[in-house]
């Protein structure tokens, strides 16, 4: 269906057609965030449902628990029609090796993120369909939305398309998760894996800590309590932003004090400046043109040392060992946003 105010196409429930599922197995391997709520949620959605993990894997139990049929990971393969691969990105490649030979022409490769066939990590067979359905939220979410018999948005695409009806199938994947309640975006492999490690590093998983660790030492550094810092660089973060997630940028602006809005529309660009700009514009490029693909892709054969070292670095951060004891001390924020919000700014 197409939204004449968007300029992308998105599908609805009415879009999908589950036929083109329900006489098909699917193989979901892994039975994490993702794993755990697309079996459960194709399997009471009529599709039969084959969980794939490792003899040794913990998850098995939790998956029998749960109802579901286990087998391993080459055992579900070869037995399904769509193999939804859901392990972690990282491990991804050496688990495709593990059940490529089960692929038959005609199935269907099935993922909720494009790294490996981005960038070429797992090189699939051309007689097989290579498909994503990608939630845009975590697995937690993708099962509680459908139980309350709501949605999550998600993505969808097609990278190739062997049978001729692989997008009419992941449509169906859609409809069975719960997707096409709340709306399927039509995206490519690119697209879809290129904006997302932009958006993580540039913005928000690294653009946003460094902003509030620079504010933080700013704070500290001159002399105030690291309490209140911490208060006014890192907690107060989740008020402005829920308010931008429910009315944009406008809908924040119009809920904190004219002095905030003067303050920070007058302030905010001298912060994130050209200089910020060209260094988001160099992060893009180095997604764009696989430089960061390789390096993470050796980091982890090199069994991860700087990774380890980051990690570290970030959690003995002095933000961490201010915000523990804090977070403790004022858990009465249960969750309600208005009031929240309106004590904050
Ligand atoms: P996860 O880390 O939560 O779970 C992975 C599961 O894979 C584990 O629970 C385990 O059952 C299994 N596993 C781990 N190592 C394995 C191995 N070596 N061999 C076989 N099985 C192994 O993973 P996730 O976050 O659900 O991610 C799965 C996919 O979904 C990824 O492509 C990810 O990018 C994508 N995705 C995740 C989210 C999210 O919010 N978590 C959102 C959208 C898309
Ligand atoms: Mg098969
Ligand atoms: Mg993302
Ligand atoms: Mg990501
Ligand atoms: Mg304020």
């Amino acid at each position: 269906m197409t939204d004449e105010n968007l300029n992308t196409t998105v599908y609805y429930d009415d879009d999908a057609d589950h036929s083109a599922i329900e006489d098909k197995t699917v193989a979901v391997l892994g039975y994490g965030s993702q794993g755990h709520a697309h079996s459960q949620n194709l399997s009471e959605s009529g599709v039969d449902v084959v969980v794939g993990l490792r003899k040794s894997s913990s998850s098995r139990a939790a998956a029998k628990a749960d109802g579901l049929r286990v087998a391993t990971p080459a055992a579900a393969a070869a037995e399904a029609d769509i193999v939804s691969v859901l392990v972690p990105d990282t491990v991804q490649p050496a688990v495709f090796d593990q059940i490529e030979d089960g692929l038959e022409p005609g199935d269907t490769l099935q993922f909720a993120h494009g790294f490996n066939i981005h960038y070429n990590q797992i090189q699939p067979p051309e007689d097989v369909d290579v498909t994503m359905v990608a939630p845009k939220s975590p697995g937690h979410l993708v099962r509680r939305n459908y139980e309350n018999d709501e949605g999550t948005p998600g993505l969808l695409a097609v990278y190739q398309d062997e049978t001729g009806e692989a997008k009419e199938e992941a449509l169906a994947y859609a409809h069975g998760i719960g997707c096409t309640r709340a709306g399927v975006i039509e995206t490519t492999f690119r697209e879809e894996t290129e904006t997302d490690l932009f958006g993580e590093q540039a913005v928000l998983c690294g653009g946003m800590t460094a902003l509030v660790k620079e504010g933080y030492e700013t704070l500290v550094d001159a002399g105030y309590s690291p309490e209140m810092a911490y208060f006014e660089c890192l907690n107060e973060m989740k008020l402005i932003v829920d308010l931008m997630y429910e009315g944009g940028l406008s809908n924040m602006w119009d809920s904190v004090s004219d002095t905030a809005e003067y303050g920070g529309l007058s302030r905010g660009d001298d912060i994130i400046d050209d200089h910020a700009r060209e260094k988001m514009e160099q992060v893009l490029e180095e997604v764009q043109d696989g430089t960061f693909a390789r390096e993470w892709i050796a980091e982890n054969q090199a069994g991860r040392p700087s990774y380890t070292q980051l990690k570290e670095a970030e959690e003995t951060h002095h933000i961490e060992q201010v915000g523990e004891p804090l977070r403790d001390l004022f858990a009465w924020d249960d969750g309600n946003e208005e009031e929240a919000a309106e004590a904050a700014a």
